[in-house]
C-alpha cells in the first residue's frame, strides 16, 4: 500500500473533492481520505440542491470564485456527461424595514453593488413586478427583488461524486470509510494518523467540515461554531409545473419582521416531490455526535406556519420529507482558509458559514495552486480578508 504521498487531502466533501481532483489535474501525487463514503448525507453536503448565484452579497470578493467554480462544473459536466449546474435565474427579496437578513447586515444591497461591478446580468423588480413574474411568491407593497439571470442550483451530491471519479481517475488514491485520528509536522513533513494507518506527505489540506473544530482543538476552539440546520420539502397544492425550473426561480427571502431569512428552490423531483424550502438558525450550537438527526413534526408545523404558508399559498402543510444538515459558521460569516499556526505545512480549509458549496470547485482549485505553486491565482477571501492586488479573472 502506498503511504507516500505530494499532498494528502483530509475529508471528501465539497472541498475536499475538488481539491482532490484539482491536485491530480495538476499531477500531484495525492491521497484523499474520508472517515465515510462520500457523498453522504452526515456532513454539509447533502440535500439535493445547493443556491448558486454570482454577485454574491456576503462579499463582492467573492464574486470571481463563483464565476469560476461555474466554468469548472460546466467542464466537468462535459467531461463527465452529469447534470450538475441548472440555470434557474435567482430572486433576492428584501425590504426598507425591520427585516431578516441573510449572513451579513446589506446584503441586498451588496448584492445589487456586486452585480454592478462585475457585470452580472440583473434585474431590479418591484412588487408588482415579482407578482406578475413569480405569482407564487405573496409578497408585499414594500417589499423588492434582485433577479439574477445565471443563478440556479447546483446538485452537491453528482458534484462530489464527479471531482472523486475523475481525482481517481487522474491518478489520485481515495480511501473511504477510513478516520483521521490526527496528524503532525515534523521537519517539513506531516504525518497523518488514521485508523487503519499512516501516510506521509509533504503538504496537508484539512477539509473536514463540521468535524474540523474537534480535530484541531483548542488552538481554534472559539473560532468556529457548528450549528443544525434543517431542509424541508413542502408538497404543492396544485400542479407541479407551477413550481418546476423554469416557472420558479431560487429564491432568497429577507423575510420582512422576522429574524430569519427563507430560502428555496424549485420542484425538482417530480408531483409528490416537494418544493425544498429553508430557513436558518444561529442560536444554538451542536456537533456532528451530538446533533439530532431527526426532525420533529412541531419544527414541521412551525416552519409552515410562519415561513411558509404567508409567503407560498401555493404550498400545502404537507411535508415529503426534511433533514438536517450542519453549517460550520465563523464570526463574520466568512471562510476560514489559512495556514495552520504551529504547522506550516498544513492548510485548514474549510468552514464556510453556510454559503460555500457554490465556491467549492474554485477554492479546490486555488487550494490546489496553492499546494502545486505555492500561490492561489484568485485571491483567497477569507475572515479578516483584505485584497492583495492579486490577478482575478473577473
Ligand atoms: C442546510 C445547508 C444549506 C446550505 N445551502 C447552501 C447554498 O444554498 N449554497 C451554498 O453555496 N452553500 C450552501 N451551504 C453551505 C455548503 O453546503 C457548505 O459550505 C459545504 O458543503 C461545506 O463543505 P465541506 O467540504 O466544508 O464539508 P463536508 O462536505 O461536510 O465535508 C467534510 C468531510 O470531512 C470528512 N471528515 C471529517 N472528519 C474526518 C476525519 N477525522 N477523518 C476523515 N474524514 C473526515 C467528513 O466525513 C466529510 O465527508 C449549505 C449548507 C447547509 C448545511
Amino acid at each position: 500500500m502506498q503511504t507516500s504521498f505530494d499532498a494528502i487531502v483530509l475529508g471528501l466533501g465539497a472541498m475536499g473533492s475538488a481539491t482532490l481532483y484539482q491536485l491530480a489535474r495538476r499531477g500531484v501525487r495525492a491521497l484523499g481520505i474520508d472517515r465515510f463514503s462520500p457523498p453522504h448525507a452526515l456532513g454539509s453536503s447533502h440535500g439535493d440542491t445547493r443556491i448558486t448565484r454570482l454577485a454574491i452579497g456576503e462579499g463582492e470578493e467573492y464574486t470571481p470564485l463563483a464565476l469560476r467554480s461555474h466554468e469548472i462544473w460546466r467542464g466537468i459536466e462535459r467531461e463527465t456527461g452529469r447534470d450538475l449546474l441548472t440555470t434557474t435565474g435567482g430572486l433576492v427579496v428584501s425590504s426598507a424595514g425591520p427585516r431578516a437578513t441573510c449572513h451579513v447586515p446589506g446584503f441586498f444591497a451588496n448584492t445589487l453593488a456586486a452585480a454592478k461591478r462585475h457585470g452580472i446580468r440583473h434585474e431590479l423588480l418591484d412588487a408588482r413586478d415579482i407578482r406578475r413574474r413569480f405569482p407564487q411568491f405573496a409578497v408585499s407593497g414594500d417589499e423588492v427583488g434582485y433577479y439574477e439571470h445565471e443563478a440556479g442550483f447546483l446538485r452537491p451530491e453528482a458534484c462530489i461524486a464527479a471531482q472523486l471519479d475523475l481525482a481517481g481517475r487522474g491518478g489520485a488514491v481515495v480511501r473511504r470509510d477510513e478516520k483521521v485520528l490526527g496528524f503532525e509536522e515534523s521537519r517539513g513533513h506531516v504525518r497523518v494518523v488514521s485508523e487503519r494507518g499512516e501516510y506521509r506527505a509533504s503538504r496537508l489540506v484539512v477539509t473536514a467540515g463540521p468535524w474540523l473544530p474537534g480535530l484541531l482543538g483548542t488552538t481554534w476552539a472559539g473560532r468556529f461554531t457548528v450549528r443544525r440546520q434543517v431542509l424541508y420539502w413542502f408538497r404543492e397544492k396544485g400542479p407541479v409545473a407551477d413550481f418546476a425550473p423554469g416557472r420558479f426561480p431560487v429564491f432568497i427571502w429577507e423575510l420582512a419582521g422576522q429574524a430569519q431569512p427563507s430560502y428555496g428552490f424549485p420542484a425538482i423531483d417530480g408531483p409528490g416531490g416537494g418544493v425544498k424550502i429553508a430557513t436558518e438558525q444561529h442560536e444554538a450550537a451542536t456537533t456532528p455526535e451530538a446533533v439530532a438527526r431527526e426532525v420533529a413534526p412541531e419544527e414541521i408545523r412551525a416552519m409552515y406556519e410562519e415561513k411558509v404558508a404567508p409567503c407560498f399559498p401555493g404550498l400545502s402543510g404537507e411535508c415529503a420529507r426534511a433533514v438536517a444538515c450542519l453549517y460550520t459558521m465563523t464570526a463574520d460569516c466568512r471562510f476560514v482558509i489559512e495556514p495552520h499556526p504551529q504547522m506550516p505545512s498544513v492548510i485548514v480549509a474549510s468552514p464556510c458559514s453556510g454559503h460555500g458549496f457554490k465556491h467549492s470547485a474554485a477554492l479546490g482549485e486555488a487550494l490546489a495552486q496553492v499546494v502545486a505553486d505555492g500561490r492561489s491565482r484568485i485571491d483567497l477571501p477569507v475572515s479578516g480578508w483584505k485584497p492583495s492586488g492579486r490577478e482575478s479573472p473577473a
